[in-house]
């Protein structure tokens, strides 16, 4: 019998595309695959010019459970491409379309896979696959709110003259919250700009896959999967069949010199008692905004880490493509004397940290990002409350549904007219999150979406059993 199953073992292909944010929630998956359920994965990884030393560690630096195969896609020039006045989208599509050109006869050579996995910007896999025959399943990264969103976007498309951010009233999704127009990602913000049709063309083809997983469960976004499922609406698209599949975050990881010193210091504060302060693999703050942050830390005078990059002042996501190589010397930027009036309470890491390893660590207490889905659930998943600085993408609709919806985050708010959030508001959330009684209350929720998140892993929990769903398929794939 046992041998039975080895012999049929199933061999899906994962393809992520480029950024942290989309490679680290698949290769989780492709490892649960691996180690949980006895599949055989070949992980895709698209190599496009981007100089990211954080994923390259991340990827080479792992040992693989045997049955996973981390497998590069030919490298693919687009310096003649791609332009400097591109957006991010638009720059990802383009380097994920030259790379998937040589898909099929990778796949061809992988021995034609029973499924491939892809992420929501690897569209083209569908003509490709179709004329291999092979299944393929779509993994959403953001939230199960935000693809209620991605899907309708089509209709709105259709049926709203000029841009949705003039519209007067907030933008009704069927059967979930409605979304403000200010709270709109940017890739919708203006759709004369291509990385809206981008955008565009990659969700009106979410429809086409066998089955769409959802980086979240049961308990954490309950409307919106009961509307994804129910709806009228989302029935005649015809939406396919669903998998919430999460939380699948980041587990181990090999940690740097300034990771270990950063939980050698962790280890000498007090439970709950330091604020984390990172904003993904692209956020960058302004050097206005910088300054206000560093001053308001100080005045807060909590404890922290903080996880610091050059300040850009034209891209809030501008280290996404090269996060971990970027040149970064904090003492160039930061406010004269920051460093040493808080080197009692403070630590200050360039660029790059081993985040769940300090968020799982005892002595965090607040998580300061930029709201980025796997944050997010990464903090939910170690009961660790936010406060939301959203920078680019979806992260402004996450931090909207964080702090109104699921009650496990705060924000703070800039003055009229402010062009940054001032130094005594950061502050004032900052003391309010890690030592007041409301920050309490938002405490105690987060603990309890963390227990829902473990039950909804384990065994014969919800997501564990949505997933082994889909296997199951794959296996009747191998029999048919
Ligand atoms: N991350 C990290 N260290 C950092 C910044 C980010 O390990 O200093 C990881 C974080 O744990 C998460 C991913 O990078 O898994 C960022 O994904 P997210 O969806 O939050 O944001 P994005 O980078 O896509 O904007």
């Amino acid at each position: 019998m046992v041998e039975a199953e080895t012999i049929i073992k199933p061999h899906v292909a994962v393809l992520p595309s480029p950024g942290m944010g989309h490679i680290i929630p698949l290769f989780e998956l492709a490892k649960r695959l691996v180690v949980h359920h006895g599949i055989r994965v070949s992980f895709l990884v698209i190599n496009a010019d981007e100089d990211s030393a954080a994923k390259d560690y991340f990827l080479r630096s792992t040992a693989l459970p045997s049955g996973l195969d981390v497998v590069d896609l030919p490298p693919v020039n687009v310096s003649a491409i791609i332009r400097d006045d591109m957006l991010l989208l638009t720059r990802l599509c383009v380097m994920v379309e030259e790379s998937l050109k040589s898909l099929k006869s990778l796949l061809i050579e992988l021995g034609k896979p029973e499924a491939v996995v892809i992420d929501l910007f690897c569209t083209l896999a569908f003509e490709v696959c179709s004329e291999l025959s092979i299944p393929v399943y779509s993994f959403f990264t953001p939230s199960t709110a935000f693809s209620t969103f991605s899907l309708y976007l089509p209709t709105l498309d259709r049926e709203v003259e000029g841009e949705f951010i003039d519209l007067p009233e907030p933008i009704p999704i069927p059967g979930c919250s409605p979304v403000r127009p200010e709270d709109l990602l940017d890739q919708v913000r203006d759709r004369n700009n291509d990385q809206y049709r981008w955008y565009l063309a990659h969700m009106s083809r979410l429809p086409l896959a066998a089955g769409i997983m959802l980086n979240t469960w049961e308990e954490l976004e309950p409307v919106s999967l009961k509307a994804i499922r129910e709806h009228p609406f989302f029935l005649q698209i015809p939406t396919p069949p669903v998998y919430p599949v999460g939380p699948l975050i980041k587990q181990d990881e090999p940690l740097s010199s300034s990771d270990v010193e950063c939980l050698a210091w962790l280890d000498n504060q007090p439970s709950d008692s330091v604020l984390f302060i990172a904003l993904g693999s692209g956020g960058t703050l302004t050097t206005k905004q910088l300054i206000e942050m560093a001053r308001g830390l100080e005045i807060s005078q909590q404890r922290f880490i903080w996880v610091l990059r050059r300040p850009d002042d034209a891209d809030a996501s501008s280290t996404f493509f090269n996060v971990g190589s970027d040149v970064n010397d904090p003492i160039s930027y930061l406010p004269e004397g920051f460093l040493e009036k808080t080197q009692e309470v403070g630590v200050v890491v360039k660029s790059w940290a081993t985040q769940v390893a300090m968020l799982r660590h005892p002595s965090t207490g607040g998580f300061l990002s930029h709201c980025g889905w796997n944050s997010v659930l990464e903090s939910i998943t170690h009961g660790v409350p936010i406060i939301a600085w959203p920078l680019y993408a979806e992260q402004k609709m996450n931090a909207a549904m964080l702090t109104e919806e699921i009650g496990v985050a705060m924000k703070p708010v800039k003055g009229p007219g402010e062009t940054v959030v001032r130094r005594e508001e950061i502050s004032r959330v900052v003391m309010l999150l890690m030592e007041s009684e409301e920050g309490k209350l938002i405490r105690c929720r987060v603990k309890e979406l963390q227990n829902s998140a473990r039950r909804a892993l384990d065994k014969d929990g919800s997501s564990y059993n949505s997933l082994s769903c889909l296997l199951e398929k794959w296996r009747d794939e191998i029999k048919s």
